[in-house]
């Protein structure tokens, strides 16, 4: 009999299993339904040898030291800091728009102050920052929004930023310095040996046994365990019974050129011409040497595997149903960005996880506890 049956083999699955079996002791059978585990962290050597992201590129970072040190038990570091450089009008220029991202675009030699009034002037007064255009707009203007953040948003969520929470765009600074760094968080390194290698250390416990291309459904009702921790879509494991909650979806383009290098940073945003929304460079974030080199093309999709969650007003209506009935449910456990419809980062799962584990083991004495509780309890009766 198995103590939990983990679906989903992603940072929330894997995260769990490795805390449970450790620190409790406790038996865990952890599947996926993929070939592979790591969720869509994943990563692999593909055919020319070259470290690349089955799922897009993923770049660790975190202002939370107690996640950067629990998986540094997992995996060495190889520091790296994100940049990305947008085309638009013709010339690749630094995204978060920053002032070389001016200065270069407009033929300007502005300073930090000045580009301060540069935006101040063009900034539209909204009275109530809602969707993902009032916050561009209101900072830097309609053109700026315009040229980086419309046609971009469009590609990757079928929708205008008018119709999305102020959230998605959010994730993106404007800055009036020279900091051309993607992220600004305390942490910022990759998995010295890749994330799948890290999953794997994760993983590799007596008590964790892990079975892969496995569907929840066919093996719940056939393997005795006492409880679940579910990571895949919230509203697939209720049989969709309030109706479909929206994902969007991705299709890669991932090839492989006889050529050392493609492109100046790791990515590259396309938010005014193309069909994909960007071009990913592994040797930038792996630091591998290699004669040739490999990219992946991100081509949005409304149908496919889920891997963003959709954040509107509407959807976060429909998810709260689903999560009354997580609630209502007895001895299963929703965890990640699927499970919780959060357009959660990697250390956010990390964090949600070892969050769960904690409430987890305030809510279930593990079989050892409850010997000692017996042990103490017979002692005291006996004195
Ligand atoms: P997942 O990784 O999705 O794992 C869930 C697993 O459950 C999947 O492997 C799935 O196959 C399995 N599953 C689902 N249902 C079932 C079922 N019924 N039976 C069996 N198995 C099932 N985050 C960052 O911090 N930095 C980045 O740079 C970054 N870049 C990203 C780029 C892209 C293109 C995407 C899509 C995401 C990116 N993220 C990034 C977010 C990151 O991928 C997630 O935060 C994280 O992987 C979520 O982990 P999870 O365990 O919640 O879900
Ligand atoms: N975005 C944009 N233009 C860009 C970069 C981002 O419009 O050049 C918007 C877009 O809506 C995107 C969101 O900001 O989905 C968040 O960007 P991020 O790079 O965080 O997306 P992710 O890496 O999660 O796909």
């Amino acid at each position: 009999m198995y103590d939990w049956l983990i679906v989903g083999a992603g940072f929330a699955g894997s995260v769990l299993a490795e805390r449970l079996a450790n620190e409790r002791g406790d038996k865990v059978l952890l599947i996926d339904r993929r070939n592979h585990i790591g969720g869509n962290a994943y990563d692999r050597f593909d055919e020319a040898g070259l470290l690349i992201h089955q799922y897009g590129p993923h770049i660790f970072h975190t202002n939370s030291e107690a996640i950067a040190e629990y998986l540094s038990r997992f995996t060495e570091w190889r520091p790296y800091e994100h940049r990305v450089l947008a085309h638009v009008d013709g010339k690749l220029v630094p995204i978060p728009i920053n002032l070389d991202t001016v200065n270069t675009l407009y033929g300007l030699e502005l300073g930090p102050e000045d580009l301060e009034a540069w935006f101040a002037a063009r900034a539209e007064a909204v009275a109530e920052i809602r969707t993902s255009e009032d916050v561009v707009v209101s900072k830097v203007g309609r053109e700026l929004y315009e040229k980086f953040f419309r046609g971009y948003t469009r590609k990757q969520w079928g929708m205008d930023p008018s119709e999305l929470d102020k959230s998605v765009t959010a994730r993106v600074p404007t800055r009036t310095n020279r900091d051309d760094r993607y992220f600004a968080d305390s942490f910022q390194a990759m998995p010295r040996h890749g994330y799948t290698r890290m999953f794997e250390a994760m993983v590799a416990s007596p008590n964790i046994n892990v079975m892969l291309q496995t569907e929840y459904r066919d093996i719940r009702d056939i393997v005795p365990h006492r409880r679940t921790i579910f990571t895949g879509p919230i509203d697939e494991f209720f049989g969709y019974r309030f109706g479909r909650l929206p994902y969007r979806s991705l299709q890669f383009r991932h090839v492989t050129l006889n050529q050392e290098n493609h492109q100046p940073v790791a990515v590259v945003n396309y938010p005014q011409t193309e069909d994909y929304t960007r071009v990913t460079e592994y040797k930038h974030l792996t630091g591998q040497e290699h004669l040739k080199t490999s990219l992946t093309y991100e081509f949005p999709a409304a149908e496919g595997d889920p891997y963003y969650p959709i954040p509107r007003p509407e959807n976060q209506e429909l998810f709260k149903r689903y999560e009354r009935l997580a609630l209502a449910t007895p001895d299963v456990w929703f965890v990640g960005r699927l499970a919780t419809y959060r357009y959660y980062n990697m250390d956010q799962v990390v964090a949600q996880a070892l969050a769960t584990f904690r409430r987890i083991s305030d809510a279930l004495p593990t079989e050892a506890d409850t010997r000692t509780v017996h042990a103490i309890g017979t002692g005291a009766a006996k004195a």
